[in-house]
């Protein structure tokens, strides 16, 4: 098959390797999109914190956000069948320690990550492997397009369903890329009344905006604790900061309403982040993180096929996969207004 390798640091190479097969409880897809996501280039710049501490080595096959359709399925599957249109969860647990059987299959000690963590293969291949038991099965009237971006989209979902939104409030989500624009959406989904996006890109805030989201503040031009207070009377109930930078976390407990809720689902460079903790105190707040995206595919598959979760207007770009290398630099370029790029082999 073909498939995308990064060989190095910054080094991308597209050839033919072999075609995995699919071992006991496992199935093989054919992959009809993939979606290019922020940790692939940490994983090309070899700044991802597995490179570092040796537990992914070069060479990878990066990728880990798709939708395919089955060709082959191994020895013991009984659930899937040749022809059905699936996606995959990207942590893949070992089903039998007490992390997974507790649902906690993000945090399995055994576990491997699609694209990344332990070398697991990713998708930005003609064909990938995964074990049944972490494939999801795409609802009718759901295109593969669409289905593409159910990995960022359960990403969002763990952080909103660990926001516990209480009916009606009002919801702060910082950053205005993929997991922002699904976080918002899912905000009102799961009841807020009132979703307001800060961040840094007009027409990124536009299409929020375009998909139900009721205010942007654009930081560049506007104080997002001032206009945040302003918008909600007193500050967000539920604060999403998807940013990763330390400054919008301090932006985001001050501009929290006491007894409120932050959700950090990102990742913070540095060993250490500086949060105004006696500020948190002093307000009786909650700061939560957020890993990964254990049992959040189903309800995001259905929502998006029910069309309550909006993600073709995220779609930006899609492009062939052998043009990665050029994808790489338009990212890098930041001219062009991206929100969710996909690959098709
Ligand atoms: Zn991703
Ligand atoms: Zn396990």
């Amino acid at each position: 098959m073909k498939a995308i390798r990064f060989m190095k640091p910054e080094v991308i190479e597209y050839s033919d390797i072999p075609t995995p097969a699919p071992k006991r409880g496992e199935v093989l897809a054919e992959i009809a999109y993939a979606g290019f996501c922020a940790t692939d280039i940490e994983l090309l710049t070899g700044e991802m914190v597995h490179i570092k501490n040796g537990n992914t080595t070069y060479p990878i096959i990066p990728g880990h956000e798709w939708s395919g359709r089955i060709v082959q399925v191994g020895e013991d599957v009984r659930e899937l069948r040749v022809g059905d249109r699936i996606t995959s969860d990207v942590s893949l647990g070992c089903g039998e320690c007490g992390e997974c059987r507790r649902g906690h299959y993000n945090l399995c000690p055994n576990r491997e990550v699609i694209g990344s963590y332990r070398n697991r293969q990713g998708v930005f291949a003609q064909y990938v492997a995964v074990p049944q038991r972490h494939a999801y099965k795409l609802p009718e009237g759901l295109s593969l397009e669409e289905a593409a971006l159910a990995e960022p989209a359960a990403t969002a979902m763990y952080a909103v369903t660990k926001a516990r939104i209480p009916a009606g409030a009002q919801v702060l989500v910082i950053g205005d890329g993929p997991i922002g624009q699904l976080a918002a959406q899912l905000a009102s989904v799961e009841g807020a009344s009132r979703v307001i996006m800060a961040g840094s890109w007009d027409e990124k805030l536009a299409v929020a905006k375009s998909c139900g989201v009721s205010e942007t503040i654009n930081y560049h031009r506007e104080d997002v604790i001032e206009r945040a207070g302003e918008l909600t009377d007193g500050g967000p109930e539920i604060i999403i900061e998807t940013s990763g930078s330390n400054s919008a976390l301090t932006s985001a407990v001050q501009a929290l309403k006491p007894t409120g809720r932050i959700v950090a689902v990102s990742w913070y460079n540095g060993p250490a982040v500086d949060v105004p903790m006696n500020t948190l105190i002093v307000k009786d707040a909650e700061l939560v993180g957020s890993l990964a995206s254990p049992n959040s595919f189903e309800p995001v598959l259905r929502y998006m096929a029910e069309g309550k979760l909006k993600v073709k207007p995220l779609i930006t770009h899609i492009r062939p996969l052998e043009e990665l290398e050029d994808v790489v630099k338009m990212i890098r370029a930041k001219k062009e207004m991206r929100i969710k790029i996909l690959l098709r082999p």
